[in-house]
């Protein structure tokens, strides 16, 4: 709903009709490829819902997504998003198939049997974490796919992750502490930072900060595992000290007990509306853009920032974390049972990336520690039996173990045979 009169409207979040940028061509002819539109005002416009029914909806992931949401599974019941953020990676083609970029948000497809398809497709798998849901559509208010989905979650006995923009998920706050209390429950709230001026400029239709940072705190006060996804860090705008420290405190003083960070990554209509947004912010930054991202005239930017970039970036983050008692990573969850143990040296191995990712280590060493990592953790027998009969040599039977690998790991398996005997439940998945 029109609130005010001046070019820059706010909107309802509930409202069933919405109010779309209004985009033109800029000089086509001179700058064909470089600027697809400016914005220029900001006007009513509807908002058009598809229903359909797609044959399927899960994700089943490759490999678990170590060492960041741990997720093997995912199910979404929307695709576009009302919200329309400019740097919103899911406006790239391979979320959107061959839909046109520039309906992400005015075209919400709604997928109509997305609990069946879930309920359906959950059945006879092995139980680890799914992300799922989408509140960020004002809509779900209307549909409740979203809630349906958690219901089917819980039946299922499912642990849960979700990242979320929208202070709408704590209305399912009662099936979230279900879900926790059966399995398990892990949610980032996403903001870039708590700035407002950059809210306006890059994501000025998405939910409030402040509203998701009480949301924060309201699945905190629930008991819930609850931290900040703080993405995209935008370049040269908020990843500075003093932004990161404002989200990193404001983190810590609603509850959230763990930070994860992540730079924007640039492709297609998405690198081109979030760039004319930066030159709108600060004229300086498409300078500053075009060199960061390798991106010339006639040219496709670099996908992601640099390792550098993200070294130095994830170590201010851990930094900070460490100064406000709080972690840069999240606590994964461990499914009881003689496989928990490869789960947890899986976890060690993917945190060992990380960590060689900050240190700038060279890209094969990071590498021989991410594959051990889905070798361990996709492995069907425990490791610690393995290692009990046969040792070492039982470890470097496994694929992509060698021998200084198969060491590290003994350590690890005999320090946590050592934990156990002091404490037979030491990785509660429910603390
Ligand atoms: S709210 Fe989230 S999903 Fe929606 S446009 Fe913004 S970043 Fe994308």
């Amino acid at each position: 709903m029109l609130q005010s009169k001046s070019p820059v409207l706010k909107l309802d979040t509930h409202a069933s009709t919405r109010y779309l940028l209004n985009v033109r061509n800029v000089e086509p002819k001179k700058e064909p490829r470089r600027f697809r539109a400016e914005i220029v005002c900001k006007t009513p416009m509807p908002l058009t819902f598809q229903e359909y029914r797609p044959r399927k909806i899960l994700d089943v992931h490759r490999h678990v997504d170590g060492p960041w949401f741990w997720t093997k599974y995912s199910a979404h019941p929307y695709i576009g998003c009302r919200s329309g953020c400019e740097f919103c990676y899911l406006r790239d083609g391979r979320y959107l198939g061959k839909r046109d970029p520039d309906t992400f948000d005015t075209l919400i497809q709604v997928k109509l049997n997305a609990v069946e398809l879930l309920r359906r497709e959950l059945f006879g798998l092995n139980h680890d974490v799914i992300a799922c849901g989408d509140w960020q559509q004002p809509v779900e208010d209307r549909y409740r796919l979203s809630r349906g989905m958690l219901e089917v979650v819980h039946e299922a006995n499912f642990p849960l992750f979700i990242v979320e923009r929208s202070p709408l998920l704590a209305r399912d706050l009662d099936l979230l502490v279900a879900i926790k209390q059966r399995a398990w429950v892990g949610i980032a709230i996403s903001f870039s930072n708590v700035d407002q001026k950059l809210k306006q400029a890059f994501e000025p239709r998405s939910p409030g900060i402040k509203r998701r940072l009480q949301t924060m705190a309201t699945l905190a006060q629930a008991g819930i595992l609850v931290g900040a996804a703080l993405m995209p860090i935008i370049p040269f705008a908020d990843d500075d000290h003093t932004h990161l420290e404002e989200a990193v405190r404001a983190t810590q003083e609603h509850g959230g007990s763990f930070v994860l960070a992540g730079g924007l990554t640039m492709a297609g209509a998405q690198a081109e509306r979030t760039l004319v947004a930066a030159r709108q912010f600060n004229a300086t930054l498409e300078t500053q853009w075009r060199e960061f991202y390798n991106w010339q005239e006639e040219s496709k930017p670099n996908y992601s920032p640099s390792r550098g970039y993200a070294a130095r970036l994830g170590l201010l983050v851990r930094e900070l974390c460490a100064r406000y008692g709080l972690q840069d990573r999240m606590p994964r969850y461990l499914q009881p049972g003689p496989l928990a143990i490869n789960k947890r040296v899986a976890e060690k191995l993917f945190l060992k990336t990380y960590d060689l990712e900050l240190a700038q280590a060279h890209a094969s060493r990071i590498w021989t520690y991410r594959k051990a990592a889905w070798t361990i953790e996709e492995w069907p027998q425990s490791i610690a039996e393995l290692f009990a009969a046969r040792g070492e040599a039982g470890l470097q039977t496994l694929p992509e173990i060698g021998k200084n690998l198969a060491r590290e790991i003994a350590q690890w398996l005999q320090a946590e045979a050592a934990l156990v005997t002091t404490n037979p439940n030491p990785h509660d998945p429910k603390i």
